[in-house]
């Protein structure tokens, strides 16, 4: 169990805390990055990258690896740990981990993200693992030559949909409504590719499945506009409904909104705690762009700088 003192810690390691890290340090703050359950958080799940500029495509793991060496480079300490608890109230602010470590700090930029939503069927969480998965970068791979499912309108559901179509025979993209939610340019490769076919106005009721081995082995949608009931046979289900913030060690020590999103200041990083500050999807309700999340943790780091200035 170890204490740790810094005056800028910044909780989370993806594209937010990362590029926090790296105006921080160039200003010569003192800075710990504690990386949270999933380093590189999540976009080292997504196979292909082509909307951060600079990079014509990049692989998400390699994005968040490059971004983590320079912050590292310039001067940022990066502590693989996860924080469990915090103390918003006292000065410093006291932020506990898993591991037992405390972590003191005049400042603290928060940019936990966000984790993936799940149906809430049983019949999903009885197959975690034994053919349900919210990755399919992670995951993809025991589908080679296989039929998949994948839930969800987002750009997530189509760009997992578009992965998995380059590893599996055939993908079926199950979504509510008739009109997907996500990006023409992806919109319009689901379209063309051969392998992947569209439910329209459906729901998943359920997962279908085996024992022994225990693995998938469908799903049981309804048409929601006609009431129809049908079987699919299907090896794997990815599902991709969308995020939710990552805050409920804030709950009760930062605002929340009614999702449980931190609420900021208007046109700036600041919470309702006067030095702890909040970057990226964690704060981000709508946009949910790695480029507007590492924008978003300049900011962040700019306005921690102002106040360990006005502190010091
Ligand atoms: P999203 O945009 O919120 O889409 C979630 C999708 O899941 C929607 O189509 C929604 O249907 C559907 N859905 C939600 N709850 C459902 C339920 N209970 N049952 C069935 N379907 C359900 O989430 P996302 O796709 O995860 O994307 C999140 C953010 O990350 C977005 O801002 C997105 O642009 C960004 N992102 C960007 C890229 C990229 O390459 N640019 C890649 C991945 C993600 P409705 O459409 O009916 O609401």
């Amino acid at each position: 169990m170890a204490l740790y003192t810094t005056d800028l810690l910044i909780l989370g390691s993806g594209p937010a805390g990362y590029t926090a890290a790296i105006y921080a340090v160039r200003a010569g703050v003192d800075v710990t990055i504690v990386s949270g359950n999933q380093e590189g958080g999540q976009l080292t799940m997504t196979s292909t990258i082509e909307n951060f500029p600079g990079f014509e495509e990049i692989s998400g793991f390699e994005l968040m690896e490059k971004m983590k060496q320079q912050a590292i480079k310039l001067g940022a300490k990066f502590i693989n740990d996860h924080i469990v608890e915090v103390d918003f109230a006292h000065r410093p602010f006291i932020c506990s981990s898993e591991n037992g470590h405390s972590y003191k700090a005049k400042a603290v930029i928060v940019a936990t993200g966000s984790s993936a939503k799940w149906l809430n069927l049983p019949s999903e969480k009885k197959y975690l693992g034994y053919g349900v998965s919210a990755c399919a970068t992670c995951d993809g791979f025991f589908y080679r030559n296989r039929t998949v499912v994948v839930v969800g309108g987002g750009n997530s559901a189509v760009a997992e949909a578009l992965y998995l179509a380059t590893l599996a025979e055939k993908v079926i993209l199950v979504h509510r409504r008739h009109k997907l939610r996500a990006d023409k340019i992806l919109q319009d490769r689901v379209f063309e590719n051969r392998k992947i076919t569209v439910e329209w106005d459906s729901v998943v009721e359920e997962i279908l499945g085996a024992e022994e081995p225990k693995k998938v082995t469908g799903i049981r949608i309804r048409n929601v506009e006609t009431d129809a009931v049908r079987e699919i046979s299907a090896d794997g289900v990815f599902v991709a409904v969308g995020h939710q913030p990552n805050t409920d060690i804030f709950r009760g020590n930062l605002v929340l909104d009614s999702k449980g999103y931190i609420v900021t200041h208007e046109n700036s990083s600041a919470t309702d705690v006067e030095g702890v500050f909040a970057a990226g999807d964690v704060k981000d309700p709508k946009y949910k762009q790695a480029v507007i999340s590492a924008g978003s943790g300049a900011i962040a780091a700019m306005d921690a700088i102002n106040y360990l200035d006005t502190v010091a």
